[in-house]
């Protein structure tokens, strides 16, 4: 089956007044797809479509009004918390901004290994060490940058840094939330290059989010359209852009 099979999924955000009634967003709205292991899916939208909060219930960092998400076939919010948690060892994020996520005052070694320091299992200092230098040249950086601190880095070295602290757990599923929308366009190749390089050597499977209709056209294989709440198209990537 799929690695990700998203069912009929909704969110209601609401907004409590102090005089009048509540209002209610319906952000995600019977949102239902599924993604391949190895697969890299785009959700495309313009902002306030819903795309952060199925982000977020993704990640399980949110929980759902309605609807499942099923991670290799279990479903995630019918186990109890604790198992859960668990789960999320299966799962990172890469953010936008690679300026704001990076830690200013924590060396680049430091960074990278924080998912590592988190795991149940309790990884060794000689694990951690080769598991650092190993993802830093996966992403095309070098065992002696895990000494240099985030500001002496470009800012797509910096988006390299924060896609390395993604894969050091070699998660199964990576949620990348418009991670190049903040680079030069120059360097916006090269990171989904890089993306689509690990996708290839280690196979990764990634949910791809943008408003960025060329980006999600250029690394998706299959694309999601999202509108008001709603996945309003779903299909390959040729298919929804109306390539030959
Ligand atoms: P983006 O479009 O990049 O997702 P937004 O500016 O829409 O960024 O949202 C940034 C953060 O603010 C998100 O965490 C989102 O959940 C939260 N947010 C957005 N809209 C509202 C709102 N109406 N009330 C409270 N929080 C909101
Ligand atoms: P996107 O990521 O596509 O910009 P979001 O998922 O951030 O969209 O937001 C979807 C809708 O839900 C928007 O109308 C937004 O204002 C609203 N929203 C998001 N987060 C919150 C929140 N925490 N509280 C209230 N409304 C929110």
């Amino acid at each position: 089956g799929p690695l990700l099979d998203i069912r009929s999924l909704s969110r209601d955000y609401v907004s409590r007044t102090l005089f009048g009634p509540a209002h209610v967003t319906r952000a995600l709205d019977k949102v239902s797809l599924t993604v391949e292991a190895g697969e890299i899916f785009g959700i495309v939208g313009e902002s306030g479509c819903g795309k952060s909060t199925l982000a977020r219930l993704v990640m399980a960092l949110d929980r759902p009004t309605a609807g499942q998400v099923f991670f290799a076939g279990e479903d995630l919010f019918a186990l109890p918390s604790k198992e859960l948690m668990r789960r999320r060892e299966n799962f990172q994020m890469v953010f936008q901004d690679p300026f704001a996520s990076l830690d200013p005052r924590q060396r680049v070694g430091r960074i990278v290994a924080e998912p590592l320091h988190v795991l149940a299992r309790k990884p060794s200092r000689a694990e951690i060490r080769d598991r650092v230098v190993d993802t830093l040249e996966s992403v095309g950086l070098k065992a002696e940058h895990a000494e240099r601190h985030p500001h002496e880095f470009s800012g797509g070295q910096r988006q390299r840094i924060a896609i390395a602290r993604a894969l050091v757990t070699e998660p199964r599923l990576v949620v990348a939330d418009e991670p190049v929308s903040a680079l030069d366009l120059s360097i916006q190749a090269q990171v989904l290059n890089l993306l689509m390089d690990l996708r290839q050597r280690r196979g990764v499977t990634f949910l791809f989010i943008t408003h960025n209709l060329a980006v999600v056209d250029c690394i998706a294989d299959r694309v999601g359209v999202m509108y008001r709440g709603r996945l309003v198209e779903t299909g390959p990537a040729h298919q929804v852009f109306e390539r030959p």
